[in-house]
């Protein structure tokens, strides 16, 4: 039996019917799924994290693999099948928001995410740390993630995902390959953290980047002083490099705006005394 008859099977033993406002499209590609499981380069014994597990296509390919895996699964019914579906397997089931609920120990992350909440749950495991995650998302969002300076796509979550890891597009999707079909293609995604992070104050840094993104086609000098009315509502005089101010925020490196969002804060404090 495919994976995809399976899927049918099992949503019309429970009668689950796909509710598309929890992103709940099946991986049902056996390709893509090895690829993933690949990717992570998982060993026995691993502790994973799962979020969004639906009905545990994925999840099945994590447990043969040898992992302990935790799963994050919003919905309950899905719960009951991923329990049903791998009696007495190393497998925890956790019912709740994964982007609230209190996360448990993990060394690695592996999903098929909900593409609603890619933006908040990337950040909070950034921010909670990993040894390597591989995750599935909206194409044009993992583009985003993983993109370079000087591109159409090159964005604030670049940066920001780039300040904490650095990111690598694996492989695209076809919207073909997940049952129901979304709307929109995918891509897998592999973030693995940076091994020395950027020398600039965390906070302040994602400050600075919310403030000068709306304004990345502008030069740096003009995005600083909008940035610097919205962040301090005074005019600005900083000192840095010409050839930098006149240079376009998208232009810019994760590292080159480290730099400025660092003489911009000690500009801010001294101001402030
Ligand atoms: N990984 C499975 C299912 C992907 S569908 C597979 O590849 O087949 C996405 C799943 O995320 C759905 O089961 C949906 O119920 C769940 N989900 C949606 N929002 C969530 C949230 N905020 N926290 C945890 N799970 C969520």
């Amino acid at each position: 039996m495919s994976l995809l008859q399976e899927t049918k099977l099992i949503l019309r033993r429970y009668g689950i019917k796909p509710n598309r406002r929890l992103g709940q499209h099946f991986l049902v590609s056996e390709g893509v799924l090895e690829r993933e499981v690949e990717v992570a380069e998982l060993s026995p014994g691993q502790r994973v994290l799962e979020i969004g597990a639906g009905i545990g296509n994925l999840t099945k390919y994590l447990l043969s693999a040898g992992c302990r895996v935790v799963a994050v699964e919003r919905d309950p019914l899905m719960g009951r099948v991923l329990r049903e579906r791998f009696p007495g397997a190393e497998l925890e089931v956790v019912i709740g928001d994964a982007v609230r609920v209190e996360l448990p120990e993990y060394e690695k992350v592996v999903a098929n995410l909900p593409f609603g909440i890619s933006s908040p749950i990337t950040f909070r495991l950034l921010r909670h740390g990993f040894e390597k995650a591989v995750l599935i998302y909206q194409r044009e969002f993992a583009q985003r993630l993983a993109a370079n300076p000087g591109t159409e796509e090159y964005s604030r979550v670049s940066v920001a995902c780039q300040y904490y890891a650095e990111p690598r597009l694996v492989m695209r999707i076809p919207r073909g390959a997940f049952y129901p079909p979304p709307e929109v293609d995918a891509a897998l995604v592999e973030l693995i953290p940076r091994r020395e992070r950027l020398k600039v104050e965390e906070e302040f840094f994602m400050r600075f980047l919310a403030a000068v993104f709306p304004y990345k086609r502008k030069t740096l000098r003009k995005a600083l002083s909008f940035a610097a009315r919205r962040m301090f509502d005074r005019e600005l005089h900083l000192d840095i490099e010409e050839g930098l101010l006149k240079r376009r925020v998208f232009q810019l490196s994760p590292e080159e705006l480290a730099v400025v969002s660092e003489v911009l804060r000690e500009w801010s404090t001294e101001a402030s005394e």
